[in-house]
């Protein structure tokens, strides 16, 4: 009885040789903006919360959301993590506040962690001032993101949008967030596919959180891995984010309300780790842990072996950022 292992420390090791984590999908400007008045809407749907950050974005000054951003990224440095991807509002309540405190909190901490920065599109990319902000943002990020769901009913056209803007800016990576609500009435992975290729975007894709492919059928999920291998489409799956999808009547196969990051892997997708929302009226109690992320997709998704976690955690977080 000698041969004791301690997985959490041989995996900690084996990220730590790959150069430490990466957290490859987050919102680090509205993150620590709880205060005794918006945690009353804690409880309210996602759909509900997408407005609610707006009264402080409205009044917010660059400095504030600057030391939002630099709370995260100390947490970040301080756990060794070695690059971030985060979204950040470029939209007509906040304006261009995020931009222009990304651009300081880079040049801050360019010596602890490389930062790459992606907009987003909480207004959707339709409605004409949101579209003139996108358009914007999309000039400044690093790469271009996209949130199918607000513009519904009109998700090929935002994904359009999405692939024109990028092709005009010279921009070389795009970020969707897609299939948030696990359901099996969504099915906008498929359409991320379909337009990825439609537009040449073959390898420069990253579909963000596919939680709602883990509640289609087999025969679909596994058709599904094949067109997305093929349009050589990544992942991020953000766990702690999403483990809070509520119960419904829908039926669907049973699994638990994370990325099938499991199947993907074995169908030769890259699979990525972010922390999403932090302290925020999304998610008030995550504090940016990128172990508890990774903890609870190991379990959630049964996968012990130490080799893809550290994958998963680090180096496939790199290749989502383009770095
Ligand atoms: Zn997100």
């Amino acid at each position: 009885m000698q041969d004791f292992i301690d997985p959490k420390d041989l995996l900690l090791k084996k990220i730590r040789a790959r150069g430490g984590f990466v957290n490859a999908h987050a919102h680090i400007d509205r993150a620590y903006i709880l205060n005794k008045t918006n945690y009353k809407l804690t409880s309210a749907t996602l759909q509900q919360k997408w407005d609610f950050p707006d009264q402080y974005k409205a009044k917010a000054s660059v400095g504030d959301i600057y030391s939002n951003m630099a709370r995260v990224v100390e947490s970040m440095c301080a756990q060794g993590v070695q690059a971030i991807g985060s979204f950040i509002d470029v939209d007509p309540v906040v304006k261009d506040k995020a931009i222009l405190a990304s651009q300081k909190l880079r040049d801050n901490f360019k010596k602890d962690i490389k930062i790459v920065f992606i907009n987003q599109v909480v207004k959707g990319v339709i409605e004409p001032e949101a579209k003139r902000w996108f358009e914007i943002g999309a000039q400044y990020a690093d790469i271009i993101g996209g949130l199918l769901e607000k513009d519904k009913g009109r998700e090929a056209e935002h994904l359009d949008i999405l692939f024109q803007t990028a092709k005009k800016n010279g921009k070389k990576l795009l970020h969707v967030h897609v299939d948030q609500f696990n359901s099996p009435r969504q099915r906008d992975t498929e359409l991320l596919v379909k337009k990825t290729l439609e537009h040449g975007y073959e390898g420069k894709v990253t579909a963000i959180h596919c939680l709602s492919v883990a509640a289609q059928p087999k025969a679909y999920r596994q058709k599904l891995y094949k067109q997305m291998k093929k349009a050589d489409i990544k992942v991020v799956a953000c766990p702690v984010a999403w483990i809070d999808s509520p119960r419904s009547e829908v039926l669907a196969p049973s699994h638990n309300a994370v990325t099938p990051v499991d199947e993907m892997v074995a169908a030769g997708l890259s699979v990525g780790l972010g922390t999403d929302n932090i302290s925020d009226i999304y998610k008030p109690f995550n504090d940016g842990d990128m172990w508890t992320e990774l903890h609870f997709l190991l379990e959630a998704c049964h996968i012990y072996d130490i080799d893809t976690l550290s994958d998963i955690a680090s180096v496939n977080g790199l290749k989502t950022l383009g770095l």
